[in-house]
């Protein structure tokens, strides 16, 4: 098949290229050529041609870092500092059924969909996100959540399985789980929740299966500045969460730093992805620089847990791979990653940052992030069909990414692999 529209936006090195008249020609889930369409209808003949007339097509947008089994949370545990906004969403989370989980990972895929997104890194608690991402059609790589911190008893727990299982069982069951969803559009990695909520045994299990399985990791890193506080053995406001987890302040690993700790650790590679990295200092990006890790960017996400700015452009200065992330509902008002878009565009332009350096986070950035820059993230020959379409913007500014950041609100088209999963009013083809 081949689609048409007015815009067409291709790529030249990851960063966002507009085609004037463009037109994509995907065939068995793949691109099979992108260009002008006065070019390709003639070098492609005997497709089906579906005409977009009104619209920007554009690779596919990727969400690195959600928690789809998270409802609305946001208004109901804000709070004055970091750790009690994590100690609020314990709270509010004992008052949540499985029901509750499955009915948020609805709704929460049905936003994805509509805003665009066609990859997602999703990090899954409840075991309950897998099947119905796979039955809606997306892109995803799936990270399972283990927390555990108790260093007395070595126990610790992978999804709460770990405590009834033990080790060698939980490790079987994710190769299991592994083998069973690996294949399709779903990948598995693993996500030790974050350096205060993880023992350094565990980790250091964690990245022993991690290397066996070649699965990729994420992990919240230098969230808030009361994680730092907590490493570096001052009063962090962590207190009250350990108490209630059963676990000693003294667990927590003593660092200067989340990240020179977890460097230190050995757990850096390019396979892994730090979400948040707004405490970064400018000893961690030169450690994360060499280290080639990427950075899940949640600006929205930041800024209503009041953990401070991510410093964006210094990430980018130094060559590190940033994609852009919704985080979960519990600390964000939207799924969409057009708002995530539009109000990091708000907050780095002063920085020089550009429309178009938002839009190629949100698309090929994501996509190096989860490592799936070979197959996603740009509308290229040999890649897999992962498109979308917006409404072309109603005002021409001459600008045309800040133009498509102010204006568009959710896609007319979206699909994965060559299969339409959304279409929003018919256009005629
Ligand atoms: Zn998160």
């Amino acid at each position: 098949m081949i689609i048409t529209a007015p815009i067409l936006l291709s790529s030249h090195n990851g960063v966002p290229e507009a085609i004037e008249g463009g037109a994509i020609v995907v065939q068995r889930g793949t691109i099979l050529d992108v260009g002008a369409a006065s070019v390709i209808l003639k070098s492609h003949p005997g497709h089906r041609i579906s005409n977009l007339s009104n619209a920007v097509l554009m690779p596919g947008l990727v969400n690195v870092h959600a928690h789809l089994e998270l409802p609305e949370l946001l208004t109901k545990i804000q709070a004055a500092t970091f750790s009690e906004w994590v100690l609020n969403l314990v709270n509010a989370k004992r008052h949540l059924k499985k029901s509750d989980y499955r009915a948020a990972v609805a709704d929460n895929i049905q936003a994805l969909i509509q805003s665009g997104t066609t990859t997602v890194g999703e990090i899954c608690t409840h075991n309950i996100s897998p099947t119905l991402l796979k039955q809606a059609g997306l892109r995803a790589l799936v990270f399972r959540e283990i927390i555990g911190m108790n260093k007395l008893s070595h126990r610790a727990y992978v999804n709460m399985q770990i405590l009834r299982l033990g080790y060698a069982q939980v490790v079987n069951k994710l190769s299991e789980s592994f083998r069973r969803r690996a294949a399709g559009l779903m990948r598995l990695g693993i996500s030790p929740h974050a350096p205060y909520t993880v023992s350094r045994e565990l980790l250091t299990k964690i990245k022993k299966i991690a290397r066996m399985r070649n699965m990729r990791i994420t992990m919240h890193v230098a969230e808030s500045m009361d994680e730092v506080l907590l490493l570096q053995r001052k009063k962090s406001g962590f207190e009250k969460l350990y108490h209630r987890a059963g676990w000693d302040t003294d667990w927590a690993p003593a660092a200067d730093s989340p990240f020179g700790y977890l460097h230190d650790l050995g757990f850096f590679d390019e396979c892994f992805l730090a979400v948040h990295a707004v405490q970064a200092t400018d000893r961690d990006i030169d450690l994360m620089q060499k280290a080639d890790i990427s950075v899940a960017h949640c600006p929205r996400s930041n800024k209503e847990t009041g953990v401070g700015t991510m410093p964006l452009k210094k990430f980018l200065d130094a060559g590190i791979t940033v994609g852009l992330g919704t985080d979960s509902l519990a600390s964000s008002p939207s799924l969409s990653m057009w708002d995530e878009m539009r109000y990091a565009f708000d907050i780095h332009r002063g920085d020089g940052i550009t429309a178009r350096d938002i839009i190629g986070l949100a698309t090929f950035g994501g996509a190096t992030a989860l490592g799936m820059e070979h197959e996603v993230g740009t509308l290229e020959p040999g890649k897999k069909a992962d498109i979308i379409a917006v409404p072309l913007p109603r005002r021409d500014t001459g600008d045309l990414y800040a133009d498509l950041l102010r204006e568009t609100k959710s896609c007319i088209m979206s699909m994965v692999n060559g299969k339409m999963i959304y279409r929003r009013n018919r256009e005629k083809t």
